[in-house]
């Protein structure tokens, strides 16, 4: 993930995956080269880090990441993960603010925003993500929604190799519903209005990316849009050859 201009097709595995599943981590690495363009993350569950850091190869496209992190370095948090233990399994880069995060424990915007720091602090990308409802959207309250969760959630001091945002509609994870190209392009053109008016330079390659029922059917048309710097992609990450098509279609 060096660089900031190359598409990023992130794969999250969210709570699937075994170690017997280091057969479909395989394929994908030995699939990479097919993907050339862009670079590729898988985030397995916390439990297959260290196992699928090692079957990645030096020099490869393909990097693995966590899919969430505590603020913390260590302490008394069970059941929790640091940055420092994702990096130390092999992990470059960390989710932070999935929407599932969000609603299933509560996470704020000054909660995602301590994870981002913390991401930097072990010197891991931060992957964070943000959403509207279908509510809010239906409200006409996207760009409100986006922009806040943009003030509160990201830190200051960004740059394009700590940082990629992944803008992902709560309403399309997991459901098979994408929005409409122009929704797309409308929203991605905010954010990368957003970052350059606050990180400058860096602003103008910080990878954003679309995240929401991408498949290898829909991507090449998402992945073109203005503004679309790559994917995150749930359930189409898990099956190998689903994730290389759609890395593939990488502009
Ligand atoms: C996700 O949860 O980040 C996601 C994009 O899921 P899916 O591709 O399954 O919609």
């Amino acid at each position: 993930m060096t660089d900031a201009r190359r598409p990023l097709i992130a794969g999250n595995w969210k709570m699937n995956g075994l170690k017997a599943s280091a057969g479909e981590m395989r394929a994908i690495v030995a699939g990479a080269s097919k993907a050339a363009k862009a670079d590729l993350l898988i985030c397995p569950p916390a439990t297959l880090v260290a196992e699928f850091a090692g079957i990645v190869k030096k020099g490869s496209p393909v990097a693995i990441g966590g899919q969430d992190c505590h603020a913390a370095a260590s302490g008394a948090h069970t059941g929790d993960i640091s940055t420092e233990m994702l990096a130390d399994a092999g992990a470059t880069a960390v989710i932070v603010g999935h929407s599932e995060r969000r609603a299933d424990h509560g996470e704020t915007d000054a909660i995602v925003n301590a994870k981002a720091q913390a991401a930097w602090r072990a010197e891991l990308t931060a992957i964070l993500c943000i959403g509207e409802t279908q509510a809010q959207r239906d409200a006409g309250k996207t760009l409100d929604i986006i922009g806040g969760q943009l003030r509160g959630s990201v830190p200051e001091g960004a740059t394009a190799n700590t940082l990629v945002i992944a803008y992902e509609p709560v309403w399309a994870i997991g459901t098979g519903l994408t929005p409409t190209v122009k929704d797309v392009a409308q929203v991605h053109e905010y954010i990368r209005n957003y970052l350059k008016q606050y990180f400058k330079n860096d602003g103008e390659v910080i990878r954003i990316l679309y995240g929401g029922s991408v498949k290898p059917s829909n991507a090449v048309e998402l992945l073109a849009v203005p503004h679309v710097n790559g994917a995150l992609i749930g359930g189409a990450s898990l099956k190998a050859s689903d994730f290389l098509a759609i890395a593939a279609a990488a502009p």
